[in-house]
């Protein structure tokens, strides 16, 4: 069989292919697909993000599949909604593309989708086409809600106070890790290859953790996209506070120490894309939160602490014991 192209099947085709897609786990919504607007009914606080991937800058055909493109396109918006601490409810996705992508090839992407929008009840609900002839790049704008419930704002980055504790959920190093496999020919086992692959090309949003983390009172949260010192360096900036990481705390992936020894550290620290929350509270709460993580079977660490000085900066205690301020930061697109 020939593969499809654009051009045949037409914009209003290919709507209507990623309609019945999306329908496989749509929820109840005024109006979906189809009208000139979506429309739904809300109450509590509502929270809206975007982001997008662009091929060539952040992802590359042959070193993901089309299916894990689509989930990773939902998930990184479904982690910015869960580091809120709200629930994801409905997305917009806005593809860029030209005929030199195969058909099947877009609608495995919106297979993806729906298995993220499934697993974490968002639901997409709009979105426009249009022609990018150089790369294609998928943007997905997600809705999500704050329930009025009582237990609590949002989790913002501002809100750190001094004698909080810092800890994150999950390991870290594996995106970082994942994407250096995919780009060298470092030789490692396939069980490793595949776990810190996948932690790149499929990563889980911490929605649930994010929502419970909002319930047992903790007040301020982060996902890790940029790296954990880039942002543990927004919540010291934005609280006008100083953050002392402990080297020797951080929960590196044992996956990562066996296919990087010499630089697990350094992924750890810096590697973006890792999808996992940082959270600091106090540390009777931080406990209760800790516990309540646990029930969830997700594993967290404290890996440091909130001080009065230095106020914006991050502070890494060595394994050593030395003290040094992290100058370099995250990534920064322009930077590079
Ligand atoms: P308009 O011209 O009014 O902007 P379009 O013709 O672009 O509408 O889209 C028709 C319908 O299909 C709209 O409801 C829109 O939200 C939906 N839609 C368009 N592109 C996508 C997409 N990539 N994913 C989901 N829904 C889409
Ligand atoms: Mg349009």
């Amino acid at each position: 069989m020939r593969p499809v192209k654009l051009t045949q099947l037409g914009e209003f085709g290919l709507i209507d292919l990623l309609e019945q897609e999306f329908a496989r786990c749509a929820t109840d919504i005024e109006i979906s697909i189809g009208d000139d607007t979506a429309a739904w009914r809300t109450r509590g606080l509502a929270l809206a993000t975007t982001d997008t991937l662009v091929q060539d800058v952040h992802f590359r055909f042959g070193t993901t599949s089309w299916r894990d493109l689509g989930w990773k396109s939902l998930a990184v918006n479904l982690s910015d909604v869960g580091a809120m601490g709200g629930q994801p409810q409905y997305a917009l996705l806005t593809f860029g593309l030209n005929d030199s992508i195969p058909v099947e090839g877009i609608l495995e992407v919106a297979r993806g989708l729906a298995d993220a929008g499934c697993e974490f009840a968002a639901s997409i609900v709009g979105g426009d086409i249009v022609a990018s002839p150089r790369a294609m790049f998928i943007t997905v704008a997600l809705y999500g809600l704050v329930p009025e419930d009582g237990l609590g704002p949002p989790l913002r980055r501002s809100t750190a106070r001094p004698g909080d504790l810092v800890a994150v959920t999950g390991g870290l190093g594996r995106s970082a890790a994942g994407l250096r496999l995919l780009s060298e020919g470092t030789p490692v086992s396939a069980e490793v290859r595949a776990e810190l692959v996948r932690a790149h090309n499929r990563p889980w949003p911490r929605v649930r953790e994010g929502q419970v983390l909002r319930r047992v009172g903790v007040r301020t949260a982060i996902d890790i996209s940029d790296g954990l010192a880039g942002d543990v360096g927004h919540i010291a900036r934005w609280s006008g506070v100083g953050v002392r990481l402990a080297a020797a705390q951080l929960p590196v992936a044992v996956s990562v120490r066996v296919a990087f020894p010499a630089d697990a550290l350094s992924l750890a620290l810096f590697g973006g894309e890792e999808y996992e929350l940082v959270f600091v509270a106090h540390p009777d709460t931080m406990d209760a939160a800790r516990a309540e993580l646990a029930l969830l079977g997700t594993p967290s660490t404290v890996v440091g602490e909130i001080t009065a000085e230095p106020r914006g900066k991050v502070v890494l205690l060595s394994p050593e014991g030395r003290q040094e301020t992290v100058e370099r930061g995250g990534y920064d697109h322009f930077r590079g």
